[in-house]
């Protein structure tokens, strides 16, 4: 059965009625797993990817969802914040079909040829042939829900009017008195719950028994919902795996865990950032230097070996993407304060972009103690040097720090115009040919160049061969006088501690 066979062909039109649909090539009637599972053997049989726009998965989470569809199970993915785990799952709504008939006006979108509800059992017995026909795009066959803890059954399943409940009696024509919830809605779609363990017990166990029985208590009434869900869940991996959070039964129920992970490469960090970040804005086509994205990324994978960074709640993806956001802000702020065409971002963006990055990272007690900002500045700064080592690592600075030895300073002023900055910056001897690492050349643009630059001295002071102020001054780097200063109060207290004993052993004698 071909893929996409409910795509109509040009100058085709759907068809409209039962009998239409009866005597036509749509007239397929299968569950929504069949469909997911037949659909992924076409796609994999022309070599198609499977799911577009997700990177760094392809050898390890792709395949196992892959597995997962082929056997048409009911799968959670486990991961930290920001792996990207509900936009997979709604990335599975390109295994559907492109048009999905039901009968029109269905709440639950019966199958014309297998039809759940009461309503339309009865119209399809008086009109036959005649029943309306409509169609759902594949977009519409996602129905998500984040888990929480007053999450009730009558969200998700359900609720009914029990007067009339008990006027219909054992027969429970009930379903014509039922207000469906959020999961017969989904009937015939992906339902994916996100942070599956917030769910209360009690609902993971009406959730279980419409899975395995398609049949749940309402109010004490039983109802039975034959649904054809296809479920999805994710959960952080340490909640799941916690006892007692998810019911055993439907921890059996559910086929596969499939763990979601952080980039495994700067590269592929790189990549999902720049899919994912707002940089083109308007006409102007902001160019990145390629070391800012580095760095950013860098922050982000530096954070998640941080152990003064909570790992349990992970560093998310989301942290360089925001951060990249802030850094192209702030450079197309600088650009439009000195009446420039186009934003260069550089170094400095990045340390405006620290509200980007401390709100997403929650700090063990050691990076509590230490203040958030602290701990970001000293992110940054490692991965400046981290960078910088990468790019100018066989570069000999000795030159420029001779010139700010002698007393050389240097002060970028986002105020100042890139024609102005470079202007100063290359009066520092030996910075301008320096600046070949990084690909630049002296007839480049001066935004680039001040870019370059400012790279090349944030690099030099992350390894204190300069210094930095806050104002973004640089000097020599200050004398080694702190080394000094222990070193005298080392002397000072071993003097106060031996005039003490001399005090005290005088006393007892
Ligand atoms: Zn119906």
């Amino acid at each position: 059965m071909p893929a996409g066979h409910t795509l109509p062909k040009p100058g085709e039109q759907l068809p409209q009625t039962l009998g239409e649909l009866r005597s036509s090539r749509f007239a397929i009637s299968r569950s929504i797993k069949d469909e997911m599972r037949e659909n992924l053997i076409a796609r994999l049989q022309r070599g198609d990817c499977i799911f577009p726009g997700i990177v760094g998965y392809d050898d390890t989470v792709v395949p196992q969802i892959v597995n997962a569809v082929l056997s048409k199970q009911n799968f959670i993915l486990l991961g930290l914040r920001g792996q990207a785990k509900s936009r997979i799952l709604r990335a599975l709504t390109a295994l559907l079909d492109e048009n999905l008939p039901y009968i029109a006006g269905c709440e639950i979108r019966d199958d014309p040829f297998r039809p759940l509800c009461r309503r339309c059992r009865n119209l399809v017995e008086e009109r036959g042939d005649a029943v309306t026909i409509a169609y759902l795009a594949r977009e519409g066959r996602y129905v998500e829900k984040l888990a929480t803890p007053d999450v009730t059954v009558a969200d998700l399943i359900g609720d009914i009017d029990p007067i009339k409940a008990a006027r219909g009696g054992e027969n429970l024509a009930s379903e014509l008195t039922m207000h469906y919830g959020l999961l017969p809605r989904a009937n015939r779609s992906i339902f994916a719950i996100n942070e599956l363990p917030d769910l209360a017990g009690k609902i993971q166990v009406a959730l279980f028994n419409i899975m395995q029985e398609g049949d749940v208590q309402i109010k004490g009434y039983p109802v039975r919902l034959e649904l054809d869900v296809a479920m999805v869940f994710s959960a952080n991996p340490e909640d799941y795996t916690a006892r007692g959070k998810i019911v055993t039964p439907l921890k059996d129920r559910i086929g596969s865990e499939i763990r979601t992970h952080y980039p495994e490469t700067l590269e592929e960090g790189i990549a999902i950032t720049a899919q994912e970040a707002w940089e083109k804005r308007g006409a102007a086509q902001i160019e990145i230097p390629a070391y800012v994205r580095e760095i950013v990324e860098q922050i982000a994978f530096s954070a998640r070996q941080d152990k003064k960074v909570d790992k349990r709640s992970g560093v998310s993806q989301r942290l360089p993407i925001s951060t990249m956001e802030l850094v192209i802000s702030n450079a197309e702020r600088r650009a439009l304060l000195n009446g420039e065409a186009a934003p260069m971002p550089r170094i400095s963006d990045i340390y405006a972009a620290m509200p980007g990055i401390t709100g997403k990272l929650e700090l063990e007690y050691e990076g509590e103690m230490r203040g958030a900002d602290t701990v970001v500045k000293d992110l940054i700064a490692t991965a400046v040097r981290m960078t910088f080592d990468r790019y100018f690592g066989e570069v000999d600075t000795a030159q420029i720090a001779l010139w700010f030895n002698v007393g050389g300073i240097i002060k970028l002023d986002e105020r100042l115009p890139a024609p102005a900055a470079w202007a100063e910056l290359s009066t520092i001897q030996g910075l301008a040919e320096k600046l070949d690492a990084l690909g630049l050349k002296a007839s480049d643009a001066p935004a680039a160049l001040v870019a370059g630059a400012e790279f090349l001295l944030e690099g030099m002071a992350a390894h204190r061969k300069l210094s930095r102020s806050e104002e973004r001054g640089f000097t020599a780097p200050e004398k080694p006088a702190r080394k000094q200063e222990t070193h005298s109060l080392e002397i000072e207290y071993e003097d106060w501690e031996r005039s003490r004993r001399t005090r005290r052993g005088g006393g007892y004698n």
